[in-house]
């Protein structure tokens, strides 16, 4: 099963539709390419359309089916225009991984009502909106995969409140999806990955990574691609009676009982 060295090889989401929500950047980007590799015909949906088709233009030009679509998660309509626009375009939607997120904190004292909305309206809300929409489509057909994409972060983050309970919102909501899914046939798992290296963490100042990167067991940052590899597991027939977990992708973070 090794490619290079690294990864997994073969087909295994042939022919699969699979929606990734902000997948032109960062871990997105990366499990749209791997799924793609798998086999999948890949919707790449983003709140920023002109990098969403771009991903998608490269995929193609790899022999791969990939369409670029907007959508910001945090809107019913956008949502339902998404899941019609990849139905019509590409067919029912298979997979489905909630991997859309922003981290915009301050902490208790500095955080304003307006950056707790939003970002518990894109981390938390979306996934409600996107999983509502999918588990529509897979129900009636008795197959679907959810993953959704949490954080280490929930377990309790220095000054990260508002990022770290909307993560928290997703564990509790994979973990009841997970039930209310199974006898539809529907498996519903999380990843919380760790530090990885994205633009997303990249905006942290120096003084934050520092601080972070001691509190990190093999004392390196994650790769995109690490945490594409266990979404493809979670998208794949090899997890079928796998529901309801989370599994980290954090290079041993989760382990140390400690706030970092
Ligand atoms: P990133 O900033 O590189 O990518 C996030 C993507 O989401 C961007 O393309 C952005 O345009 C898109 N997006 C933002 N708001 C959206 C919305 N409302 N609707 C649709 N798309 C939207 O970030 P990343 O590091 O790749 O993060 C991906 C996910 O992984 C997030 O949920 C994040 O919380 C989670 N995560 C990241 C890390 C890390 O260290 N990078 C660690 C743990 C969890």
């Amino acid at each position: 099963m090794e490619r290079d060295g690294q990864g997994i090889a073969g087909r295994d989401l042939a022919g699969q539709v699979a929606v990734v929500t902000g997948a032109a950047s960062g871990i997105g980007l990366a499990v749209a390419r791997e799924f793609a590799a798998a086999g999948a015909k890949v919707a790449i949906a983003d709140i920023d359309a002109g990098r969403a088709e771009d991903a998608a233009q490269r995929l193609a030009a790899t022999g791969a089916e990939a369409v670029g679509l907007r959508v910001d998660v945090s809107s019913r309509e956008a949502v339902a225009a998404l899941f019609s626009g990849v139905e019509e375009r590409l067919g029912p939607v298979d997979v489905l991984v909630n991997n859309a997120g922003i981290s915009i904190d301050h902490g208790i004292r500095r955080i304003t009502d307006e950056e707790w909305r939003r970002t518990h309206a894109v981390n938390q809300t979306g996934v409600f909106l996107c999983s509502q929409a999918a588990a529509a489509s897979m129900i009636p057909r008795r197959k679907g995969r959810i993953v959704n994409v949490a954080s280490r972060a929930w377990l309790g983050w220095y000054g990260q409140l508002t990022y770290a309970s909307s993560k928290g919102g997703v564990v509790s909501a994979t973990r009841s999806l997970a039930i209310e899914l199974a006898k539809h046939g529907i498996t519903v798992n999380c990843l919380a990955p760790g530090l990885i290296d994205t633009p997303l963490l990249r905006r942290e100042p120096h003084e934050v990574m520092d601080r972070l990167m001691l509190a990190q067991p093999m004392g390196t940052l994650g790769d995109p691609a690490d945490v594409a590899w266990a979404a493809r597991w979670f998208a794949s027939p090899a997890s079928r009676s796998v529901t309801g977990q989370v599994l980290y992708v954090c290079g041993g973070k989760s382990l140390y009982a400690q706030p970092a």
